[in-house]
């Protein structure tokens, strides 16, 4: 799949919070703090994670069985990252999008709870397959947290992972799903729309190297309207995207890249050194195939579809009652 490893409207403006990638969509210049947009800058963490309770045989990650070494490691790295976001003075939203599962490391969950309660963090969100308990959530703010979750069919049964939605909305956090738009998934995917209540948004990511009949794409975006953007990959060369200005990726050691799929540094967070470096800059690559990077890329206009559901994936005015005009194929130059 395309979006790294895991494949209900919520709060439109939180009284006292400092605002998300939405409000920065306006592209105004005024505060601007080290590049950032209104002092805003929206962070994809990944850290040296790489292992999953799941075996996912689309899975884009060489996985391994992290020892303890490299889980103690990881829990270093991500404490440090999450000491470093506390003590930032400008707002700040974080996806974590690990290459495994988060969530069933504790390290993961205090550190979603803890970010939650900061008052200058606008949004904290993982992708994940929502394994996990959903126990720790409560003591979290529902008003900053959400989950992207990713619906595995042959990972976990259609019950059980259903049970875990109904715990979710329970407890009132904040949620998108979705599956990989793989043809055996199907099936699977129209029964989880159907069973799911409509509030919950239920994205289909298009299959790594998949090419889709227009056939097979209208029978996707019958189940998520926004399949259109995901289809085929973007011809992004060139073109306006935030990452490196208002949007970053950083890994374990804080070393910045404007993206996850760009190799290029920027510095590194732990010295300031990447701030000088934060500016609009076009896309250097052929194209952009994965939503936690298209999403940033300013013709497509994702921003005003998602606003503050930006790093969950959750449109704006969910359920639609007029689907925005998603295209029928890719963005091209
Ligand atoms: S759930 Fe685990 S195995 Fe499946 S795609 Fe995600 S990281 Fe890979
Ligand atoms: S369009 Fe995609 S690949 Fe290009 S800079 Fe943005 S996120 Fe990175």
């Amino acid at each position: 799949m395309r979006d790294g490893a895991h494949g209900a409207s919520g709060p439109e403006r939180i009284p006292g919070r400092a605002h998300g990638p939405a409000e920065t969509g306006d592209r105004a210049r005024d505060g601007r703090a080290g590049g950032t947009v209104n002092g805003h800058l929206t962070i994809l963490y990944r850290g040296p994670l790489a292992s999953c309770d799941y075996d996912c045989p689309y899975c884009p990650f060489a996985k391994r069985r992290d020892g303890t070494a490299e889980l103690r490691a990881d829990r270093a790295a991500l404490e440090r990252f999450t000491d470093w976001v506390a003590a930032q003075e400008h707002p700040v939203s974080v996806l974590f999008t690990p290459w495994g599962e988060g969530l069933v490391r504790s390290w993961y969950r205090r550190a979603m709870v803890r970010l939650s309660h900061l008052p200058h963090v606008s949004r904290v969100a993982i992708q994940t397959n929502m394994s996990t308990r959903t126990g720790w959530l409560a003591d979290a703010d529902l008003d900053t947290l959400a989950l992207w979750v990713t619906y595995h069919p042959g990972q976990v049964s259609a019950e059980r992972f259903l049970a875990r939605c109904g715990e979710l909305l329970e407890l009132g956090v904040r949620f998108s799903v979705g599956v990989v738009g793989l043809p055996e998934h199907l099936e699977a995917a129209r029964r989880l729309r159907a069973a799911l209540p409509r509030q919950v948004y239920l994205w289909v990511n298009a299959a790594e190297g998949h090419v889709y009949t227009d056939a097979e794409a209208a029978a996707w975006t019958a189940i998520d309207p926004l399949f259109g953007y995901s289809r085929r990959p973007h011809a992004s060369a060139g073109l306006a995207c935030r990452t490196g200005d208002s949007v970053i990726s950083v890994d374990g050691d804080g070393e910045v890249r404007r993206c996850h799929f760009v190799p290029t540094r920027l510095g590194n967070i732990y010295d300031g050194s990447f701030r000088a470096a934060l500016r609009p800059r076009p896309c250097p690559a052929a194209t952009c195939d994965c939503h936690i990077g298209y999403v940033h890329l300013e013709p497509l206009g994702l921003y005003d579809v998602f606003r503050r559901g930006v790093l969950e994936r959750i449109p704006h005015d969910w359920p639609f009652t007029h689907p925005p005009h998603a295209p029928s194929g890719a963005l091209r130059r």
